[in-house]
């Protein structure tokens, strides 16, 4: 039997729009995390675990939807703090990860800066020296588009590029539940396609945001947003 518990962190530099929605599955055996968060924020994640009288020492997964720093910002410290954690993500952002190759968002913050002027350029300075603080982390299980984890009644990798090179969603099967990371946001109770300014490939992700419209999950969760039910 598996269970699934929301969780959500505030940053404390942010408010209720900068609220974030990583994903605890857990069954008898093993216990996965969907994305952790800003860089600093596991002591955020540890006291949400415990709201739910769990532990991250009880950790066996940390399963990525993509590189972003809001999604893999805590992930060298977790991996530090519990090396018992398996990292996973898709292929393709593993490069990213690991730091073979640098994070989108960081060569997107270093080409804008030098147009940027005034509170723009004070803020961009701010993001972009976060961004550079990020450390790399080895990816320790990577995956490709239908692959399934058998763990918690088998979780199936849906490729959904365009907001990064290698987005991952998940399908939880006994759950009937998509994770949808960053493939698309929930705004005012529709489900709306993620920052399309960011996107590395808009058309992508237009279709990747439709594969998530058209897959009849019950249940679908964005990282940022929450839980949308139909
Ligand atoms: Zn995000």
């Amino acid at each position: 039997m598996s269970e699934l518990i929301i969780l959500r962190i505030v940053p404390e530099w942010g408010d209720d729009s900068n609220a974030i929605h990583p994903v605890v599955v857990l069954d008898g055996d093993y216990l996965a995390l969907f994305d952790c968060g800003y860089f600093g924020s596991l002591p955020s994640i540890e006291a949400a675990f415990s709201e739910h009288d769990l532990s991250c020492s009880q950790l066996t997964h940390v399963v990525l939807t993509h590189h972003d720093h809001d999604h893999v910002g805590a992930l060298a410290a977790l991996k530090r703090k519990y090396p018992q954690v398996q990292i996973v993500s898709g292929h393709e952002e593993a490069a990213y990860i690991n730091g073979t190759k640098p994070a989108l968002r960081l060569t997107q913050a270093r080409a804008m800066q030098p147009s940027l002027e005034g509170d723009a350029a004070a803020f961009g300075l701010k993001f972009l020296q976060m961004l550079e603080r990020l450390k790399p982390t080895d990816v320790d299980i990577t995956i490709e588009d239908g692959d399934i984890l058998p763990i918690c009644g088998g979780i199936e990798a849906l490729a959904t590029p365009g907001h990064t090179a290698g987005h991952m969603a998940y399908y939880l099967k006994a759950l009937d539940t998509i994770i949808a990371g960053d493939a698309a946001v929930l705004e005012g109770g529709a489900l709306i396609l993620a920052y399309p300014q960011y996107a590395e490939n808009l058309p992508l992700a237009e279709k990747s945001f439709q594969r998530i419209l058209d897959h009849p999950a019950k249940t679908i969760i964005c990282y940022h947003g929450g839980v949308f039910r139909r």
